[in-house]
């Protein structure tokens, strides 16, 4: 059943976005599609969802409480997991940028860090985010901002919170690789008046724009979307895998800290004994890691956060790896708005900012192109294989190589051996052969297709 014009009009839906009764998203976690982002959550209006954290598969996963729910269709408009029109969101959201086949809807491509020493080192890149959340919120842009930390209670759990202070947005800096239930505060934008910034992965910001299209108040409360670039998410096995592969067990940590203290950083165990060890960024993040990939994560096609109005990654060039051990970023802006920001930020001197070709951006991320040229392989490998995919709606991607195809198969054998424990030991060897070989490089793949 379909809703009125009237009731399309009382919830502020936008034509690019149907909301239909009956549907909710009991099919996209059967369907394995949720990566965890919580839009629904923070939408439903009755609060019939609750967050679970599977410890079988190191996910987050919505449940419902059927006796809560009234079947409005609202979580199932809103959730990224079974569909993301990227291209009629840029319509909707970005009109106006660049139309770029790899790198979405765009404006201008910049490298640059914080001049703030501290922020830059203690960043995971170069601190653009955390100085730009704390340019926004003193300036007054903002009154609060969505972030998330990793609390150093020994839960190893992700915290997202609303930051409305500088130094709150400070506790917040560093990338986290493993599952972030970001948007299930989306419901404190809602509930509390104000101007607000989101940082999230590229899905968390598909979750927010598709929430924005059927909510004016979420549409005029988020005033700025600051979007990370993202090669792929992994769950909490693979951060207990980490932790057994540096032959330490589960029971003796204390808590984990991913990237910052110069650049790249890499990842650092406390234990409880206080003893801390440290594992370098390409020892850390190597491809038997990425074996714990999301299964939704198979299906991204969006690597630099194409929604965002102002995109961030890491400057993986040859000067700055050759030279830079404290950090720097590299920014996509998408909107006037995000252009705008930056701009203030510069002429305030908080950041050093230069203009980079959109070739560079590109050349930097060579490892996660195949995010892009190469899906069109995963999906039809998932569909022989009888999984669900996502719909793209209007967007089409690159028709598929062998080579491609090669390389997804090895992904999902990948998968295949990271869910059991017992044999994570040939998920090592094969990694190792898999790199040594270099021909199976997902950047090789890409590279060709430039
Ligand atoms: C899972 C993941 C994969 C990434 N993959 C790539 C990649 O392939 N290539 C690349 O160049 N860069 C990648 N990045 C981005 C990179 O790690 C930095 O986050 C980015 O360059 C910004 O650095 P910064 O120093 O400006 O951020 P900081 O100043 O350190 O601030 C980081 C901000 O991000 C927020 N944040 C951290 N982790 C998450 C998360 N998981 N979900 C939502 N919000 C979060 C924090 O709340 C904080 O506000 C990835 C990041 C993540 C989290
Ligand atoms: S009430 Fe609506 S939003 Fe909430 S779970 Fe039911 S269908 Fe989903
Ligand atoms: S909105 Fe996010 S958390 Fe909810 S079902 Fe969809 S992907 Fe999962
Ligand atoms: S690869 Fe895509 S779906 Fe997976 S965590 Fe990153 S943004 Fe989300």
């Amino acid at each position: 059943m379909k809703y009125s014009p009237q009731e399309r009009e009382d919830c502020g839906q936008r034509k690019s976005l149907k909301v239909e009764k009956g549907h909710d998203i009991s099919n996209v976690v059967r369907d394995n599609l949720c990566m965890g982002c919580c839009t629904c959550i923070s939408l439903c209006p009755t609060s019939a969802i609750t967050l679970v954290k599977d410890e079988r598969s190191g996910e987050y996963i919505p449940d419902i409480q059927k006796q809560q729910c009234t079947s409005c269709g609202i979580c199932f408009a809103v959730c990224p997991g079974h569909s993301i029109d990227v291209s009629q969101l840029n319509e909707e959201f970005l009109p106006g940028a660049l139309k770029d086949e790899r790198l979405g809807s765009y404006l201008n491509c910049y490298m640059g860090y914080a001049t703030d020493q501290r922020l830059r080192y203690q960043g995971s890149t170069g601190g653009m985010v955390t100085t730009t959340l704390m340019y926004a919120l003193e300036s007054g842009m903002i009154d609060g901002a969505l972030v998330v930390r990793m609390p150093a209670d020994g839960s190893m759990t992700p915290r997202p919170f609303i930051a409305r202070t500088a130094e709150e947005v400070l506790t917040s800096a560093r990338s986290l690789y493993c599952p972030v239930p970001a948007n299930v505060v989306v419901k404190e934008i809602l509930d509390t008046p104000g101007r607000y910034a989101v940082v999230g992965i590229p899905c968390h910001l598909h979750g927010i724009r598709k929430a924005e299209c059927i909510s004016k108040k979420l549409r005029k409360r988020i005033v700025l979307h600051l979007g990370l670039f993202c090669g792929c998410g992994t769950s909490f096995i693979g951060m207990d895998f980490v932790i057994h592969r540096m032959g330490l067990k589960r029971s003796e940590v204390k808590c984990v800290a991913y990237r910052g203290e110069g650049w790249p950083g890499g990842f650092t165990v406390e234990l409880k004994s206080g003893r801390k060890i440290h594992q370098g960024y390409h020892e850390f993040w190597d491809r038997s890691l990425q074996a714990f990939k999301l299964n939704r994560c198979m299906y991204c096609h969006d690597h630099t956060s194409e929604l965002a109005d102002i995109s961030f990654g890491d400057a993986w060039l040859p000067e700055v790896i050759a030279a830079d051990t404290v950090g720097t970023n590299l920014m996509i802006t998408r909107s006037r708005n995000g252009e705008d920001v930056l701009r203030q930020l510069k002429d305030s001197e908080i950041i050093f900012l230069a203009p980079i070709k959109r070739q560079r951006v590109l050349e930097s991320q060579a490892n996660c192109n195949w995010k892009k040229t190469a899906i069109s392989a995963r999906i039809k490998l998932a569909q022989i294989l009888g999984k669900k995919v996502p719909d793209y709606g209007g967007l089409t991607f690159p028709a598929p190589s062998l080579v491609d195809f090669r390389d997804a198969a090895v992904q999902y054998f990948q998968m295949v051996l990271s869910s059991k424990k017992s044999i994570w030991w040939i998920l090592r060897i094969t990694s190792r052969i898999i790199n040594a070989a270099g021909r199976f490089s997902f950047s090789y793949t890409a590279d060709k297709k430039k």
